[in-house]
């Protein structure tokens, strides 16, 4: 089947690029901006507005004269940064997490190209952004075949610039396997599987998280503004870049072993809204990375002729017992970490709840 697969490269622009890219994502950032901005404003109001009406309200701007420097960029990147808040708040509504926040130029700046907004050499192997004379000076760490379609840029707090190209590919699904499993996401573990497997928290991002905390207290010590705390602002960004990295390089290995090892892959669809309300929980969440691990099993899914099926949030699955179906009667608290059922069985709460998962997922599935 064909798919569409993202290739990521550093990148190393000229003055003249890295000042149009600033300039590119000020214009993008302001465009999202504006476009929350007016949402939130109308809603006030009691209308709803939508991708169109934003689009429409940012061409009535750029007309202005005190708007005019708008054109000076992509226009496709300042209609996709629209798209990108249309995405945030159908998210935000599916899921009840995540409001869209207002972008700041603190964080990871970004913009988006589609194919109209550059071009691609595939001889010379040079890809030019829209209103640059010259192609990016790209770092190619790997190659990739076929056209792309769209491009990301970003640079991140610490000052590296990024490209990822998104491409169509060719894919051929792996073979069928007998072998199915369940996988309960977890805290204390990144995850733990009804056959045994379990997937550690990788250990480097601890030791990131303790150099994280000591350089954050560094931070809270120095003048806002000053040169030192512009500096150690950069070491904390460099550290959190870490702790990203490792996770997303993780999260890859898991859910590729996974779709590697299994023909139905059974998970639960997560409990966000009900975790949240939890404070302790919020970050143990953002770090585990749920929906991240669920997105990369859904698309690896696709693209392997495997199935993930997702039980229901509702389905108690660390309560029951996997092996007569009787529920836990006493209070429920996460300090439970294995209890005895009445017909013998002890459970480990994970690997139950796994085993729990793996069951009705089948079921579900079949
Ligand atoms: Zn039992």
């Amino acid at each position: 089947m064909t798919i569409q697969r993202a290739y990521k490269y550093r990148f190393y622009p000229n003055n003249e690029q890295a000042r149009l890219l600033a300039h590119t994502f000020g214009c993008v950032r302001f465009a999202f901006n504006n476009a929350l901005a007016f949402s939130k404003e109308q809603y006030e109001q009691g209308n709803k507005t939508y991708l169109a009406d934003w689009s429409k309200q940012l061409t009535a701007l750029k007309k202005q004269s005190e708007f005019s420097w708008l054109k000076s960029v992509s226009s496709v990147a300042l209609q996709q940064s629209l798209s990108h808040l249309d995405k945030a708040f159908k998210s935000f509504f599916e899921s009840g997490f995540g409001y869209p926040r207002f972008k700041s130029k603190r964080n990871k700046q970004s913009a988006c190209f589609m194919a109209n907004a550059f071009k691609w050499d595939a001889d010379k192997q040079a890809l030019t952004l829209a209103k640059m004379k010259s192609p990016l000076n790209i770092k190619w760490s790997r190659p990739f075949h076929g056209t792309p379609s769209s491009c990301y840029v970003s640079k991140t707090p610490t000052g590296k610039y990024f490209i990822s190209i998104l491409v169509e590919e060719e894919v051929a699904a792996l073979p069928n396997l007998n072998k199915s499993v369940g996988v309960d996401v977890g805290i204390k573990s990144l995850a733990v599987c009804s056959d045994g497997l379990v997937f550690k928290n990788p250990k480097s991002t601890k030791k990131y998280e303790r150099k994280l905390a000591k350089a954050q207290r560094k931070l809270s010590k120095k003048t806002k503004g000053s040169n030192n705390f512009n500096k150690q602002r950069i070491i904390v960004a460099k550290i959190h870049e870490k702790i990203a990295n490792c996770r997303v390089d993780f999260t890859h290995k898991m859910t590729t072993k996974l779709i590697n090892e299994n023909q139905v892959i059974c998970t639960e669809s997560l409990r966000v809204k009900n975790m949240v309300k939890n404070k302790k929980l919020a970050k143990a969440i953002s770090d585990a990375n749920f929906g991240e691990i669920v997105r990369q099993l859904e698309y690896k899914a696709a693209w392997y002729g495997r199935t993930v099926s997702k039980i229901d949030q509702w389905f108690p699955s660390s309560k029951l017992c996997a092996c007569c179906g009787a529920v836990y009667q006493g209070k429920w608290s996460l300090a439970i970490r294995e209890w005895r059922c009445d017909c013998g069985s002890v459970n480990d709460r994970d690997l139950n709840a796994a085993n729990n998962i793996h069951i009705e997922g089948l079921r579900l599935a079949a």
